[in-house]
């Protein structure tokens, strides 16, 4: 793609909005789907690891029969759960940024201490909150394999600041909404509690352009939003869950040129 990693974390990778930082890995254990775990460490938290674990392979579930139905094989991505820092791919990470995935060596970046903590940085507590985030960053590897990230990644260096941030908004949204694709099966099979689906609603509304700046600065500056704002991405989970359907996930509905055209 011959884009520097660090860009596209800044622009695709997070979904809290907080600022990368980067500092020197302290290494990390990888998933590699759900086969086996290499080295690297031990996992802070092995609740947190056996959950992560779950949904990631649920995650594969939906998306290997998704895939299947459309003629294609899914390459499952893996994920590394790392405590404090961690290098990638697209660069060095620490807590602060938040989960990310990089699109270099496709994988999904979770720090476990924060991502248990999401309840109190975010008020989003709950499991299906946590699982939406791990939906969310696998969706973006589902963007990598369609090449909706290439393209984006393409077209945006061709692009003003505001016009980039919107069109890193649509990434966002449709990564929501895929992650919302993959809450269905669950729900199907009968697998969610009384309050899930509230739960990743409130993650999705608590992680909102508008709400974190405002809860940050105490005023939002539109033109600076890159995620969606929390009525966007509470509408665009909805949206893949009540249908399960990724063909309802089009974000980018009148920009599919401007995506093919750039890039
Ligand atoms: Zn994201």
């Amino acid at each position: 793609m011959g884009i520097g990693g660090i860009v596209v974390i800044l622009m695709v990778c997070w979904i809290t909005g907080i600022n990368l930082l980067t500092l020197l890995s302290e290494g990390g254990v990888e998933l590699p789907g759900t086969q086996q775990e290499t080295a690297g460490g031990t996992p802070a938290n092995d609740e947190t690891t056996a959950f992560v674990r779950t949904v990631l392979a649920e995650t594969e579930d939906t998306w290997n029969a998704v895939f299947k139905a459309n003629g294609a094989d899914y390459q499952e991505p893996a994920l590394v759960l790392f405590l404090k820092q961690v290098q990638s791919a697209c660069g060095f990470a620490s807590s602060a940024s938040g989960p990310f995935y990089c699109p270099q060596d496709r994988k999904a970046y979770l720090d476990t201490i924060s991502f248990r903590q999401l309840d109190q940085q975010f008020d989003a507590a709950g499991d299906f909150a946590e699982a939406y985030v791990v939906a969310h960053e696998v969706g973006h590897h589902v963007q990598n394999i369609l090449s909706v990230l290439p393209r984006f990644n393409g077209a945006r260096k061709r692009m003003s600041e505001v016009e980039a941030n919107q069109m890193s908004v649509r990434v966002e949204l449709q990564a929501d909404c895929f992650a919302g694709v993959r809450g269905k099966p669950t729900d199907q099979k009968g697998l969610l509690e009384g309050g899930d689906l509230e739960e990743a609603l409130n993650a999705a509304r608590q992680i909102g352009d508008d709400t974190l700046q405002k809860r940050s600065q105490g005023y939002v500056v539109p033109e600076s939003f890159n995620h969606g704002t929390s009525q966007q991405r509470v509408a665009w989970f909805k949206r893949g869950f009540d249908t399960g359907d990724m063909k309802g996930c089009d974000a980018f509905s009148g920009y599919t040129e401007m995506l093919s055209c750039r890039s």
